[in-house]
């Protein structure tokens, strides 16, 4: 049986990855540092382990005993979070550095580590018309600063590990990934998830309007989860050992996400928009030839059928939280 340790597993990507490798027989142990009431999925037959993976000693615990390692811990966020928290986002450079030590140590056999569309050069993205970042277009060097910058550093970590003490490292450069249980509030949302929310908020709440950040003509292309989890299976058993793009080719700019969202409201909404909010670069996508040449197979959940599942979750955890939120507000009938 295949023991895999699970790092992040209670946020987003990891919470599915956990989940997608015991169905396929593995056993499992699943790492976070937040409280596991907090945890976006738990699953009842992994070995859930509450740790903070910064510490060194923590790492050597986490991996004792198992075979192989999917590090997916960050501290991370969509722009407003990455943009205002750049010392944060590099911290975590300590929990790949000791997750890696701890690796080469006890013996694991094979590394995933989860990289971002934000190692890419800035200047290649400053044209909505993007062509799709190839690998090679992270060099020279200048990444989204903070957050890109340590997954930059943190790759090349995983690179020399490999070559200096041949432990097998795989890199993938998700581009936006969303879906259900994805952060849709509190600050560190993605654009998708942040769309949904605004247009629920309509139906909800009666707000007409929704705030869009920039012009909205900067583009993306956002990945579906299911497809993110494929790729991280496919690519950890891949010989692939170049960090290479996980993500969507289908580019749209947040004004088209904007459209589809209403369209699967079936409501619009007055656009207002926020020249100074944080935007990021101008234009960014994925170019997945290396993918299809390695795999014979990309990221094809199309943007819609994607977002008309996670409309649906986010909404269904909106109406819970507004449910709650009455019955909180109602004045208890008993006190006096
Ligand atoms: P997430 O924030 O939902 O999950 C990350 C988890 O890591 C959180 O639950 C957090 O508590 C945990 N964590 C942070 N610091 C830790 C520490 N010191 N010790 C233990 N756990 C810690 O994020 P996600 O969207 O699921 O992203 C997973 C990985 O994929 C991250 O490495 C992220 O940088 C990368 N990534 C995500 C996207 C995306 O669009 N979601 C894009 C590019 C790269």
């Amino acid at each position: 049986m295949k023991k895999a340790v699970v790092t992040g597993a209670g946020g987003f990507i990891a919470g599915h990855l956990v989940l997608a490798l015991e169905n396929k027989g593995y056993q499992v142990r699943a790492v976070d540092k937040k409280p596991l009431t907090q945890w976006y999925q738990v699953s009842k037959q992994a070995d859930n382990l509450v740790l903070d993976l910064n510490s060194r000693e923590n790492c050597y615990q986490a991996v004792n005993g198992y075979h192989e390692v999917f590090n997916l811990a960050a501290d991370m966020g969509g722009m407003g979070f990455i943009e205002t928290h750049k010392a944060e986002c590099m911290l975590s450079v300590l929990i790949n550095t000791h997750m890696l030590m701890a690796s080469r140590d006890c013996g694991i056999e094979r590394f995933f580590y989860a990289s971002s569309a934000c190692v890419y050069n800035a200047d290649k993205q400053t044209d909505p018309e993007n062509p799709g970042l190839k690998e090679a277009d992270a060099y020279p060097a200048m990444a989204e600063d903070g957050y890109g910058w340590e997954k930059l550093f943190s790759e090349r970590m995983c690179r020399h590990f490999s070559e200096d003490y041949r432990l097998i490292t795989r890199v993938a450069r998700f581009h936006n990934v969303y879906g259900p249980f994805g952060t849709y509030d509190g600050g560190r949302e993605k654009a998708p998830a942040a769309i949904c929310r605004k247009v629920i908020d309509k139906e909800l709440y009666g707000k007409d309007e929704i705030i869009i950040w920039g012009d909205g003509h900067q583009t993306r292309s956002f990945m579906y989860i299911d497809d993110c989890i494929k790729g991280i299976i496919d690519i950890m058993y891949s010989d692939i050992d170049e960090p290479i793009n996980l993500g969507s080719s289908e580019m749209v700019s947040i004004n088209q996400l904007v459209d589809i969202v209403e369209d699967i409201a079936g409501c619009r909404l007055i656009r207002r928009y926020d020249p100074v909010a944080p935007k990021g670069v101008r234009g960014r996508n994925s170019d997945n030839t290396l993918i299809r040449k390695y795999l014979g197979w990309e990221p094809s959940i199309s943007l819609k059928d994607g977002l008309t599942s996670t409309y649906a979750w986010i909404r269904e955890q909106m109406v819970k939280d507004k449910k709650n939120k009455a019955k909180a507000d109602r004045p208890d009938r008993h006190t006096h």
